[in-house]
């Protein structure tokens, strides 16, 4: 499932690649995954793209008129591509983009000048595929109130976000007494962190998934938020560097505990432990988290 790290690179991509350029066709060869009518989608074409940005786990494209969120849910991917290039099976949503009319506008310093980046004088495509259909790409034009389940009021700030400080963080953690994956994962406690990147915070904090929260000291309250900023930027710093240009592929190699069940800890070399409920991994190191 895409969490945080993932989607802030398909974001910053996308809009290096895509704003300022206009739609010139939209299509949803797999109108399932479709919340809109065929109308609302033909009338994205003329429309420029101004900005795209991640809320959590959404990825959300600003028109010039109206606006575009996409849940990807569990497998749900974002293929940048050229016109001609073969289509991904599963491919639910396209938007093909003409040449750029004018620069985008804070793109990503580490888009800048990348290979990857489609020439301003080319056509470019944005594909979402799904090959499990449970991802949405909601159409939300002007003056159509839709509701996005999720978005708006259910999140809490973006784990990466600025506006989350410590004190933000000792102040909000106070309000959710359960166990700590469960909390990590909770989107209105914070927003972005999923399955994955929850056992890998939880391990760099030398916490036990099961903790509950009522049973942490101070100190551990706030070692929990530095490993959830120090594990997401660094993610992030890979996956810049692994990801493009294909952004449809999620890379989880370097992880340190997620899904690993079995091997050494890498801190402390003590056998991994995986649990599996409801068919998503937990993996954990009783050696070194507590
Ligand atoms: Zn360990």
């Amino acid at each position: 499932m895409p969490e945080l790290p993932d989607l802030a690179i398909v974001a910053d991509a996308l809009h290096a690649a895509l704003a300022g350029r206009a739609i010139v066709r939209a299509e949803a060869p797999a109108p399932l995954a479709m919340r809109g009518t065929p109308t609302e989608l033909a009338a994205l074409v003329g429309q420029e793209l101004r900005e795209v940005h991640r809320r959590g786990k959404f990825i959300l494209l600003e028109l010039e008129r109206d606006r575009i969120a996409v849940n990807a849910m569990l497998t749900g991917r974002f293929q940048l591509a050229a016109p001609g290039d073969k289509r991904p099976p599963s491919t639910a949503v396209v938007l093909a983009f003409g040449p750029r009319l004018s620069p985008p506008r804070h793109a990503a310093r580490w888009t800048k000048g990348a290979a990857w980046l489609p020439a301003d004088t080319a056509e470019a495509e944005v594909r979402y595929r799904d090959p499990s259909q449970m991802g949405k790409v909601y159409l939300l034009p002007a003056g159509v109130a839709r509701p996005v389940a999720g978005l708006d009021d259910d999140q809490g700030p973006d784990a990466d976000s600025p506006a989350l400080t410590l004190d933000v963080w000792r102040e909000r953690i106070r309000r959710h007494p359960g166990e700590l994956k469960s909390l990590l994962r909770n989107q209105a406690f914070v927003a972005g962190i999923g399955n994955a990147y929850s056992d890998e915070i939880l391990h760099a904090a030398k916490l036990s998934p099961m903790r509950r929260r009522s049973s942490l000291a101070p100190e551990e309250v706030d070692a929990l938020y530095a490993a959830t900023r120090t594990t997401l930027e660094h993610a992030i710093g890979i996956l810049r560097e692994r990801v493009p240009p294909t952004f449809e592929r999620q890379v989880r190699d370097f992880l340190a505990v997620h899904l690993r069940g079995g091997e050494p800890c890498p801190r402390c070399g003590t056998r991994l432990t995986e649990i599996s409920s409801r068919s998503e991994a937990t993996t954990w190191c009783r050696g070194c988290q507590r």
